[in-house]
């Protein structure tokens, strides 16, 4: 047997990073190789040395102004070089990203089956957010070994008219690696000290569909939460798209030493972040999950959310991509009881596996490709 896991942004890196540690312990590391599309060139450096992902070839795609559609091109072109050198078994994609339709379609085109881990997550809306909500439906037609995080995303799939024996409920890798670095002993450096902050507010912001008005807007709605709460930090570390950082530098010039923005954490400072929040406010879908298996209340900036548990538990709310509920939903969130959070917060972790989903994932892979051995 021998497979790819290919990834190319820092999601799915991270998410990727258990799975691939759990291959290492079960199979000999010449089973697969670890490939990188290079879609993010600079947050996934920051992130693979702590991650400690060895990259087997890098496809070094990344371009100045990156459009998917050229994107989607250099990566199933630079797949093909590989499949002709060395054709796998199987390929692994995670998540909804250019380079996970790519590697999806590369391999379906070379008739290579396709396993896509994530499966199943939906707002059912192909507009938003986009162009991800269109490349994870695309990919679930053409995907051999379907992993969910969840039965609901089970449940989206067989709706779709997926066979229930391609479908497996693994779990959610991302919350396997939150729960090991909880329980190391690692103190990421931060570039300021949160020791002094007794109270404070997280935020990211990163989605194309939110970029222009609604971040204008939603920044506006920032503001005006910094007045109401003048006890509160705000840290932003800003995503590298010019997209946010020319409305951030715009809407927030000024010195004040209660918003802290900074480049980009790398993971482990992140997360030490995330674990003392008082409030996080994000786009992000992965914060979204690990702000939930923390119980760190989320105003979610976006108008629908592809993971509807974390609203229903009342763990994060839904403030709109320009924030105009987020005054309201902030105060609301923050006076959440504390024993009712860590209640949600527990039904949660068990909705994503409790932090066996990369076992579970190897377990699939090897259960299924072994199989046709
Ligand atoms: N993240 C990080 N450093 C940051 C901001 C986010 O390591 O400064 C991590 C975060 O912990 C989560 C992931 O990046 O695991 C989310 O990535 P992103 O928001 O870029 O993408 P999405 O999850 O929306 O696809």
């Amino acid at each position: 047997m021998t497979g790819i896991i290919l990834f190319g942004t820092r999601p799915e890196a991270i998410k990727l990073a258990p799975v691939i540690r759990e291959f290492c312990r079960r199979t000999d590391r010449s089973a697969f190789r670890v490939i990188s599309s290079g879609q993010h060139r600079t947050l996934l450096s920051q992130n693979l040395t702590s991650l400690n992902i060895e990259v087997d070839a890098n496809l070094n795609v990344m371009m100045e102004a990156q459009n998917p559609s050229e994107t989607v091109n250099r990566i199933t072109t630079a797949l093909q070089h590989e499949f002709t050198d060395k054709r796998p078994d199987w390929i692994m994609v995670q998540g909804d990203t250019a380079t996970v339709f790519a590697g999806a379609m590369a391999g379906y085109l070379n008739q290579i089956p396709v396993i896509h881990l994530e499966a199943g997550l939906r707002t059912k809306d192909f507009h938003f957010p986009w162009p991800e909500e269109g490349f994870r439906q695309m990919v679930s037609r053409i995907t051999t070994l379907h992993l969910a995080q969840t039965k609901r995303s089970k449940q989206n799939l067989l709706a779709e008219g997926i066979e229930e024996s391609a479908i497996r409920v693994v779990g959610n890798t991302g919350y396997d690696i939150q729960k090991a670095i909880h329980v190391g002993k690692t103190d990421p450096q931060l570039p300021f000290d949160i020791e002094t902050l007794s109270n404070f507010a997280l935020i990211t912001i990163h989605r194309r569909e939110n970029l222009g008005a609604p971040l204008e807007h939603l920044c506006g709605q920032i503001k005006e939460l910094m007045r109401r709460y003048p006890e509160m930090t705000f840290i932003w570390p800003k995503h590298p798209n010019p997209g946010v950082v020319t409305v951030i530098e715009h809407h927030f010039a000024d010195d004040d030493p209660r918003l802290i923005i900074c480049e980009p954490l790398d993971y482990m400072a992140f997360q030490k972040l995330l674990r003392s929040s008082s409030l996080v406010i994000s786009d992000s879908g992965g914060v979204q999950e690990e702000a939930a298996s923390l119980g760190v209340p989320i105003a979610i900036a976006r108008n629908e959310t592809e993971r509807p548990d974390i609203v229903e538990l009342e763990l994060g709310r839904l403030v709109g991509r320009d924030g105009h509920a987020l005054i309201e939903v902030a105060a609301d969130l923050m006076n959440r009881p504390h024993g009712t959070m860590i209640t949600s917060r527990d039904r949660w972790i068990e909705m994503q596996g409790n932090g066996c989903a990369s076992v579970n994932t190897v377990n699939a892979v090897l259960e299924t490709f072994r199989k046709q051995d």
